[in-house]
């Protein structure tokens, strides 16, 4: 049998899509035949205008998901709207930078309810369906400091090492229920996310310099890896993650 990229006829929900990597994301997985929720604070007017260039159906759900008190009827109004749901993206996520002795309980929720306990719940809600239909993908977007603890950020640090804990106690549970749970770790991308970072001269040329590709990501760079996460071709591949980095974990 052909290896299948194809995701024609999938249903996918993708969370914080109106730009950066999410919106590549959503983007591709439309691409490659999917019919695409998106789930957001803010309008996605881009994402909508791109997705429809693709022919594939696109819904707009408007969630602010830094409590998982929308997660239940997110789900059933992709459903209702869908038919299903065959593919989660978790991509939804903040950073706060402080110094350790400046780090607030606000700088430390913030981060933790909606990069971990959001994605928690939000997957539970959707794995119940998945687990009813037979199959599921459910791709959360972990970090690089999910495997290191980086500078000034650490309910971030946290947050993404518990996506990767997460990530594999799902997988487990899943796995014989046919629902596959993997996760993304971008390296350094050009997003919203980044632009203290990159607007940082010196913190740019020491994140240049440590990177073997020699430049910052893309978003559209991520997207790759969540249509393989999301087809066919990836049935096998469970409680993985998987590193979009340039390199940088190599070195
Ligand atoms: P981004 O452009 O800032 O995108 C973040 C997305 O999450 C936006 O759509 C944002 O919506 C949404 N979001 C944030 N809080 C939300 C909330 N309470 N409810 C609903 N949506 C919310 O940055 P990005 O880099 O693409 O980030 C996407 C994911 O990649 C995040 O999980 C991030 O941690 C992860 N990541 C990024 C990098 C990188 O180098 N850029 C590296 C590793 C991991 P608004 O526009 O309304 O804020």
């Amino acid at each position: 049998m052909a290896i299948s990229f194809d995701l024609t006829g999938k249903r996918a929900l993708v969370t914080g899509a109106n730009t950066g990597i999410g919106q590549a994301i959503a983007v591709a997985l439309a691409q490659a035949g999917a019919d695409i929720a998106l789930a957001g604070r803010s309008e996605p007017a881009e994402t909508l205008a791109l997705i429809a260039a693709t022919g594939r159906k696109c819904i707009d759900l408007r969630a602010d998901l830094s409590s998982i008190a929308p997660v239940e009827a997110l789900v059933d109004g992709v459903v209702n709207a869908l038919g299903g749901i065959d593919i989660l993206v978790n991509n939804a996520g903040i950073i706060r930078r402080n110094d350790l002795a400046d780090f607030t309980e606000d700088d430390w929720d913030a981060v933790v309810d909606t990069n971990l306990k959001t994605l928690f719940f939000l997957s539970q809600a959707a794995a119940k369906v998945m687990m009813a239909q037979g199959s599921g993908k459910i791709i959360n977007i972990a970090s690089l400091l999910s495997f290191q603890g980086g500078i000034r950020v650490p309910s971030y640090a946290a947050a993404k090492s518990g996506v990767a804990g997460l990530t594999k106690a799902m997988a487990n549970e899943l796995a014989p229920k046919g629902v596959q749970v993997n996760a993304i770790a971008p390296g350094y991308i050009t997003t919203n996310n980044t632009a203290a970072l990159q607007a940082d001269e010196t913190r740019n040329r020491q994140i240049l310099e440590r990177i073997p590709a020699g430049r910052w990501g893309k978003p559209e760079d991520i997207a790759g890896a969540a249509v393989f996460l999301a087809s066919g071709a990836a049935d096998y591949v469970t409680g993985h993650i998987l590193a979009v980095d340039g390199g940088w974990l190599a070195r």
